[in-house]
């Protein structure tokens, strides 16, 4: 049988991205949403995407009694010392959708760096992964991040958040021009997720 990891997100690009790493490896990866009863969501108030990865994976694994990784990620602007980072989902507060949040959140970040030159935009999305078995042990933490320079203008619609403002110099174009596959190839989340595909396949589970 298929073994089964649950990802702590309901979020579809999330899930796509993992899966396109994980499930080679002859996992089943589910999101959220695949739960009969989602648990209630914890409180993410570590200081580091470390500490809040740790929270959400042992708080989802002990709450559905399986093996679970939970991902916290964010983009960190040096101009900002470092905001949004583990800020990033609600910068510019909670919107109705994900979709109006992100668009709000990208518009606070251009305002924010407005009147600031390229050489000064210099940024990274950073992911941490954390996996729990279900009685609430830390089996691994894996970090990944991906360096680029925030973009005067949002181009693209691959991707999500903040992925239309991240210009990644060698590539040439944003993030959210990249598709999927070389996304994943030099993403934050992907580098992550392949830290703890290795973790995983060196454990034998
Ligand atoms: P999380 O769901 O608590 O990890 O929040 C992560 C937030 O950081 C997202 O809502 C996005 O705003 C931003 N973010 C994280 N990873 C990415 C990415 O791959 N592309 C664009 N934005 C990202």
């Amino acid at each position: 049988m298929t073994e089964r990891i649950l990802l702590a997100t309901t979020n579809p690009h999330k899930l796509d991205e993992v899966r396109a790493i994980l499930e080679p490896l002859g996992l089943r990866v589910d999101g959220l949403d695949a739960m009969p009863n989602l648990p209630d969501e914890p409180v993410e108030d570590g200081d580091t995407f470390a500490a809040n990865a740790r929270i959400k994976a042992i708080h989802y694994a002990t709450a559905t009694g399986e093996r679970c990784i939970a991902d916290d990620s964010g983009l960190v602007v040096d101009a900002l010392d470092g905001a949004p980072g583990v800020h990033s989902a609600r910068y510019a507060g909670s919107g109705a959708t994900r979709a109006e949040r992100d668009r709000a959140n990208n518009d606070k970040l251009l305002a924010a760096l407005a009147g600031i030159r390229r050489e000064r935009r210099t940024a990274r999305f950073v992911c941490a992964m954390c996996l729990a078995d279900p009685d609430g042990r830390v089996i691994a933490e894996t970090e990944g991040a991906f360096e680029g320079v925030i973009a005067d203008h949002p181009r693209g619609h691959n991707g999500f958040g903040y992925d239309p403002l991240l210009h990644v110099p060698d590539a040439g174009c944003t993030s959210a021009e990249l598709d999927p596959e070389e996304k994943n190839r030099r993403s934050h989340r992907g580098a992550a997720a392949r830290a703890m595909a290795e973790r995983i396949r060196a454990s034998g589970s």
